[in-house]
C-alpha cells in the first residue's frame, strides 16, 4: 500500500520495536493420565514436553479415589512443580493438566487451568487448548441464567455449561454442553470416576492417546496435545483422537462416541509450519519430515543464488536443513540461539526490550562473513524481529542476504487459539511482497505458496471446494464460524 506522497507506510517504527511478540504463540498444551501411581509426576513430565504450547502458566489437577487436589501456578512447568513436595500433594492415580499460553483471558492465576468446580454429581476438572469463538454469546446468556464466572477464560464456558445441562450422567452433559459450543477445543476433563478427552468436529488442534505399561493387570492410558510428551512419560504410541471423537477411560478400558454428524476435516496447517514439536507425530507425519519438505518446496518455489543457507533458529532449522539439500547449497548455523533467557531479564525497561532480539540472536560471523546468505524463517508476524534478523546478518559481513519463509504470508487473524495481532498489525495485511521486503531490508524475499505448502504435505494441491487444512490466516477461509467477532463488528458500527 502506498501512502498519498508516494513512500511506503512504515509500521516498523521504534515504538513498533518495542513490541516483543512478535511470533505467532502456540496455544495450549493438555495432557491426561489413567493410571496407578505418580499420576501427578507423570503429568508433570508431559507437560514439561509440550512446554513449547504454553510458558505463561501451568497446573494439575489429580483425583486419588476420594478427593480431588490441585496446583496451578503462573511460570513454567520447572519452576511451578521445581519443589517435590508440590507433587507430594497431588496424590492419585488420574490427573489432567495444561499449560497456558493465554489467548484469551488475562495472565492471572484465577485463569489458569485446569478449572475445576463441585457440580452435583462430584468434582469436575477441565483442560481445554484452544479457542471458542461463540463464548462470549454464550457467556452472557449464562450469566443472565445466574451463573458466576470465576475467570475471564472462555473455557469456563464449558464448567457452566455442563453445570447447567438437564442431562443427567456426566458423559451426556459433557456432549451437551460441546454441542453447543463453536471454535477448536482439545480437550481432557476428570470426573471422579473417568478421564475424558474431545476433540472438536473439524479436528483444528491435535490430540493423541497413548499407553503407558506400569502394571501388566492394568492398562495404564495417556491423552496429550503431540506424541512428544509420550516418550518422556514412557508411553507409547496408540494413535490420533479423531476429530469430533470423545474418549471416556475408566476402570472397564476405553470407549470412543462420535456425537457430530462427520464433517471434512480441518486441522491446523500451520501446526506443522510451527506450532508442533519438530520430533511429533501428527496424522501419521512427522513434523520435522513435513518441515524439511516444505524448506524443499521453498527451494523449488524461490530459488536464489547463493553461499549458503541460514536457519533462524530454531523454528527455521528443518526447512532451512530441506532448502538447503533441495538447492545443493551449503547448510551453515550463521545465527546462534541463546536458549538461557530469563522472561523477566528482557522486561524491565524499554531500551532492554528493544535489545531482544540481539539477546536472543547472535551472529556466528565466521560463516556469514562476505557471503550471500540464504535466511530462513518459519513466518513474518508484524516483521520487527526479521528486520532485526536481516540487520544483524548484514551487521556480521554478509553481502547478500535473500530472505526466504517457510509459509504463505500470514495477512489474517486467527481465531482457533493461536495468539495474532490483530489484521492491521500483520505487516503482510497491508503490504505486498516487495513493499515488505524494503521494509525488512533483505534484497529480496520469497514465502512458499499455499499450493506449495499442501504439496510439501503430500496433497496435491489446495482443494479450494473442500479445503484439507485451516489455512485461514493465509487465506482468510476460516472453516468455524467467528460469531462474537462478527457479533462486536457489528455493535462497533451501530
Ligand atoms: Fe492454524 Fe492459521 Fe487456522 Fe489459526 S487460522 S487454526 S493458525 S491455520
Amino acid at each position: 500500500m502506498n501512502t498519498s506522497n508516494g513512500s511506503i507506510p512504515s509500521p516498523l517504527t521504534d515504538n513498533y520495536l518495542l513490541n516483543n511478540d512478535d511470533k505467532l504463540r502456540e496455544e495450549c498444551g493438555v495432557i491426561g493420565v489413567w493410571t496407578i501411581q505418580d499420576a501427578a509426576s507423570l503429568t508433570a513430565l508431559g507437560l514439561h514436553a509440550l512446554q513449547h504450547r504454553g510458558q505463561e502458566a501451568t497446573g494439575i489437577v489429580t483425583f486419588d479415589g476420594k478427593n480431588f487436589h490441585t496446583h496451578r501456578g503462573l511460570g513454567l512447568v520447572g519452576e511451578v512443580f521445581a519443589d517435590p513436595q508440590v507433587i507430594n500433594k497431588l496424590p492419585g492415580g488420574i490427573a489432567i493438566g495444561h499449560n497456558r499460553y493465554a489467548t484469551t483471558g488475562a495472565t492471572q492465576i484465577r485463569n489458569v487451568q485446569p478449572l475445576y468446580g463441585d457440580f452435583e454429581f462430584g468434582g469436575f476438572a477441565v483442560a481445554h487448548n484452544g479457542n471458542l469463538t461463540n463464548a462470549q454469546l454464550l457467556k452472557k446468556s449464562l450469566v443472565r441464567r445466574g451463573c458466576l464466572f470465576q475467570s475471564s477464560t472462555d473455557s469456563e464456558v464449558f464448567i457452566h455449561l455442563i453445570a447447567i445441562s438437564l442431562y443427567s450422567n456426566v458423559i451426556d452433559r459433557f456432549i451437551d454442553a460441546l454441542k453447543q459450543v463453536q471454535g477448536a477445543y482439545s480437550l481432557v476433563a476428570l470426573s471422579k470416576d473417568m478421564l475424558i478427552a474431545a476433540r472438536d468436529p473439524l479436528g483444528v488442534r491435535p490430540l493423541i492417546l497413548g499407553k503407558l505399561t506400569q502394571n501388566k493387570e492394568k492398562k495404564c492410558w495417556v491423552i496429550a496435545s503431540e506424541t512428544c510428551a509420550l516418550s518422556s512419560m514412557g508411553a507409547e504410541f496408540v494413535r490420533d483422537i479423531e476429530p469430533g471423537e470423545v474418549i471416556i477411560v475408566n476402570d472397564n478400558g476405553i470407549r470412543s462416541i462420535k456425537p457430530f454428524q462427520t464433517i471434512s476435516h480441518r486441522f491446523c496447517i500451520f501446526e506443522y509450519v510451527y506450532f508442533a514439536r519438530p520430533d511429533s507425530v501428527i496424522e501419521n507425519k512427522s513434523v520435522y519430515i513435513a518441515r524439511q519438505k516444505i524448506g524443499a518446496q521453498l527451494a523449488f518455489e524461490n530459488p536464489v543464488d547463493a553461499d549458503i543457507v541460514v536457519p533462524v533458529p530454531d523454528s527455521g532449522v528443518p526447512a532451512a536443513l530441506g532448502y538447503a539439500k533441495a538447492s545443493n547449497i551449503p547448510f551453515e548455523l550463521g545465527i546462534i540461539r541463546s536458549h538461557y533467557i530469563g522472561r523477566t531479564f528482557i522486561e524491565p525497561t524499554d531500551q532492554i526490550r528493544n535489545l531482544g532480539v540481539k539477546l536472543k540472536h547472535s551472529t556466528n560471523q565466521a560463516v556469514l562473513k562476505n557471503r550471500r546468505i540464504i535466511l530462513i524463517d518459519d513466518s513474518i508476524v508484524r516483521g520487527t524481529t526479521s528486520r532485526k534478523i536481516v540487520e544483524m546478518v548484514r551487521a556480521a559481513g554478509a553481502s547478500e542476504v535473500h530472505l526466504r519463509i517457510a509459509s504463505p504470508p500470514t495477512r489474517y487473524s486467527c481465531y482457533y487459539g493461536i495468539d495474532t495481532p490483530s489484521q492491521e498489525k500483520l505487516l503482510a495485511h497491508t503490504h505486498d511482497i516487495d513493499e515488505m521486503c524494503k521494509l525488512i531490508g533483505a534484497n529480496s524475499l520469497g514465502f512458499i505458496s499455499c499450493n506449495g505448502l499442501y504439496k510439501a504435505l503430500e496433497e496435491k494441491e489446495r482443494n479450494d471446494q473442500k479445503p484439507q487444512y485451516c489455512d485461514a490466516c493465509f487465506t482468510g477461509d476460516y472453516p468455524i464460524l467467528l460469531t462474537d467477532h462478527d457479533m462486536n463488528l457489528i455493535q462497533n458500527k451501530t
